[in-house]
């Protein structure tokens, strides 16, 4: 095993235990932020053409400021930090930000398109302490909607699956103004093989809701999911919503969007998510327990048809903290076979919430296991 490696292996196992403690913190405490996307510069070096989150102009925000907010963000609680953008690496002391998330022991994300990654530049942001990157290709060849794909990135991915001590997770994307969706499932088989995860988002408009996809896409949709290993992470992602939403159909959930999930954009203002900027729009300094309260139970309208991710997997954890009978069996439903298809970390979670029979032994095990974990 060469150093990396180690060094990857060690990391993870960190990882892992500073992911538990989060998850355990969010079904214990039900107002704290669970994730926050920060903004340290609008400016992106490309131009999608789908794409309503980037300028060609703006300059980054001050360092001291960025800290600042990290600061008021660990104050609020907040769990993991994901920055983005814009391109982030366009920001002069992007690993500074990192270093400070890090410092409060949250966990620290990143978005990014790639193009500026360089091998010492992938090590500068192991030493900051990085946990996860993200990065989007849309495509195997460039062409006028975006430039971000297997041809121009493959480089870049080679220098990661080579250096990188994070997570490295490559998003493909489907519908829109995309043209070949058998593009997505290239960019799938190449992330695997390169040892990262993937998953594939659908494009939405711009106000963060359902372009439908038509057969072709659905097809490429499922083959890239089966595509994927039985991950908890995984299975998050291709939950109920987006098998929904593939298929144009409405989602029954409840966004905690300004709670549970807070955006944060350039300017220092609280946002729902990056596709219903202006709400509530309130300075991160001005934000305190009883917006985290209000927010929680603000319907939001927008709900059925949105496509944000992210926000539906931090509602998962809430659902499940409510009501984890009826939330198992929604998220994880039962499909024939002989493991049902269910990762272990979701036949543990189900072992660990789904209530024993009368007087089984199983009841003392389950109740340590949650008092380890900090739950009861
Ligand atoms: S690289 Fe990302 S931020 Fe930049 S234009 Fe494309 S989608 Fe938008
Ligand atoms: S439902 Fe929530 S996450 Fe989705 S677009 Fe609306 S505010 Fe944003």
């Amino acid at each position: 095993m060469n150093l990396t490696s180690f060094r990857r292996k060690v990391r993870s196992l960190d990882r892992l235990v500073r992911e538990t403690r989060m998850f355990a913190r969010a079904m214990k405490s039900p107002r704290h932020p669970i994730l926050a996307h920060v903004i340290p510069i609008r400016r992106c070096n490309l131009s999608c053409a789908y794409c309503n989150e980037y300028d060609d102009f703006s300059k980054p925000v001050p360092t001291a400021e960025m800290l600042r907010r990290i600061d008021l963000l660990a104050a609020l609680g907040t769990t993991v930090i994901t920055i983005s953008g814009g391109e982030p690496l366009l920001h002069p002391e992007l690993d500074r930000i990192i270093r400070r998330i890090r410092s409060h022991g949250i966990i620290a994300g990143l978005i990014s398109n790639g193009y500026l990654l360089t091998p010492e530049r992938i090590k500068r942001l192991n030493r900051a302490g990085l946990d996860h990157l993200q990065i989007s290709i849309d495509n195997v060849m460039p062409d006028e909607v975006s430039k971000k794909s297997l041809k121009v990135l493959d480089t870049k991915l080679r220098w990661l699956a080579a250096h990188a001590e994070f997570v490295v997770n490559i998003n493909s994307v489907i519908g829109g103004s995309i043209r070949n969706p058998e593009d997505a499932l290239a960019v799938a088989r190449r992330a695997m093989q390169l040892g990262f995860t993937s998953t594939v988002g659908i494009i939405h408009d711009g106000a963060g809701q359902l372009q439908p996809l038509s057969e072709q896409q659905q097809k490429v949709y499922e083959e890239i999911m089966r595509l994927g290993k039985a991950s908890f992470s995984s299975f998050a992602y291709y939950n109920q919503f987006q098998k929904n939403l593939v298929r144009g159909l409405p989602n029954d959930w409840s966004c905690r969007a300004g709670s549970r999930y807070l955006y944060i954009c350039e300017d220092g203002l609280v946002h729902y998510c990056s596709q219903q900027r202006g709400f509530p729009g309130i300075p991160l300094e001005k934000y305190t327990r009883e917006h985290l309260e209000r927010e929680y139970h603000t319907v939001k309208p927008c709900a059925p048809y949105c496509t944000v991710s992210c926000v539906h997997q931090v509602a998962m954890i809430d659902r499940l903290r409510e009501k984890p009978m009826e939330a198992l069996a929604r998220f994880f439903p039962s499909e024939p076979g002989p493991s049902c298809g269910m990762p272990a970390a979701v036949r543990v979670l189900s072992w660990l919430f789904l209530p024993p029979k009368p007087n089984s032994k199983r009841r003392i095990f389950t109740s340590a296991a949650l008092r380890l974990l900090g739950i009861r």
